[in-house]
């Protein structure tokens, strides 16, 4: 990776850590070293970057929050971008929002709701930026990404960038198109209705009670581990199961919520896999569904999807 660390130095293309692991950079906190981590400190210098390091063919890893990513205990032997260093997270021209990708939808949400715009309330519980977000379409309380955003500017795998509309990008639930063409984030354009902002901060307080009163936040996970599937909750599928509060070594089903697994310090990806396959056919044998995790794997050689 020296010629790769060079580069992006002598082009003064951003920061890069050679002592990062998926442990520093994902709330689960687990996952093996980094070979690494750049922050891009332009989008066009991570264009730059791009140009000269896709022909490589070597891993690339874009990373948000590292709120939904679940990686394996061996090294990343390739290079993770992190756009949480961008030195402008958003502007606003009326009511229209353009996103930079690290910016974080909390924050987002908050100053939204100051500024007296509704419709981004749903952000203010998820510990994402505004590329993750975009690219799982997020969601809660009956909202979701694909309900405020425009368009998006995404770099292809052929490092052609283009602006892409909201009914191009094949959203479903927590499913974009981008999960299909490995589509990266470079900016997002939002639309937020004004009103007044006492009461869409009463709105975000609200769900953010509701939010910590049910969900272990203070605790170290990546979210919802499986979708629910149709007409069904995950959670009560592995309540069901006699799984609340359920470990394997480290790794744990959450006691305030079944569909959270939580890191109690030091679990390692093993413990995961252990725990989500011993739940997945708990719950086949008892009612015959199959859960989906909606976990990002990452690094997991010769597994096959959840
Ligand atoms: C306590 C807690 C609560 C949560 N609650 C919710 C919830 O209510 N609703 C919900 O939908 N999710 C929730 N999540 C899950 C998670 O926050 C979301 O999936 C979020 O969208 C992930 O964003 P991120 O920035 O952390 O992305 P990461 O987890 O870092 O990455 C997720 C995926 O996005 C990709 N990605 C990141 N940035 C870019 C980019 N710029 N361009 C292209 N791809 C990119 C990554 O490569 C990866 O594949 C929760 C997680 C936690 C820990």
């Amino acid at each position: 990776m020296d010629d790769v660390k060079k580069f992006i130095s002598e082009n003064g293309l951003g920061e890069i850590s050679e002592n990062m692991s998926f442990k520093d950079c994902t709330t689960l906190k687990v996952g093996g070293k980094i070979s690494l981590f750049y922050y891009p400190n332009t989008v066009e210098n991570f264009l730059i970057f791009h140009d000269y390091f896709r022909p490589s063919g070597r891993p690339l890893f874009i990373i948000g929050s590292g709120s939904n990513v679940f990686a394996a205990d061996d090294d990343f032997e390739g290079v993770v971008v992190s756009f949480k260093k961008l030195p402008i997270k958003y502007y606003r021209v009326g009511n229209i929002y353009t996103c930079y990708p690290g910016c974080s939808v909390v924050r987002l949400s908050h100053d939204l709701a100051k500024a007296g715009f509704a419709g981004g309330e749903f952000l203010a519980g998820i510990p994402a930026t505004v590329g993750g977000a975009v690219y799982m379409n997020a969601g809660a309380n009956g909202s979701e990404i694909k309900d405020v955003l425009i368009s998006a500017k995404l770099l292809d795998r052929n490092g052609e960038v283009r602006e892409y509309k909201n009914f191009e990008l094949g959203f479903g639930y927590r499913k974009t198109r981008l999960q299909d063409e490995g589509l990266i984030v470079l900016e997002a354009k939002f639309k937020f209705n004004p009103e007044k902002p006492e009461k869409v901060l009463k709105r975000v307080r609200e769900l953010k009670k509701q939010r910590s009163a049910t969900q272990p936040v203070e605790q170290k996970c990546a979210g919802c581990t499986f979708q629910n599937p149709p007409g069904k909750k995950a959670w009560e599928l592995i309540d069901a199961i006699g799984f609340r509060g359920y470990k394997i070594n480290r790794a744990q089903v959450s006691e305030k919520h079944c569909n959270f697994l939580i890191n109690n310090g030091g679990a390692t990806s093993k413990d995961f896999l252990e725990l989500i396959e011993k739940i997945k056919e708990k719950v086949k044998n008892k009612f015959g569904i199959d859960l989906k995790c909606e976990w990002v794997l990452v690094n997991f050689d010769n597994i096959s999807p959840f």
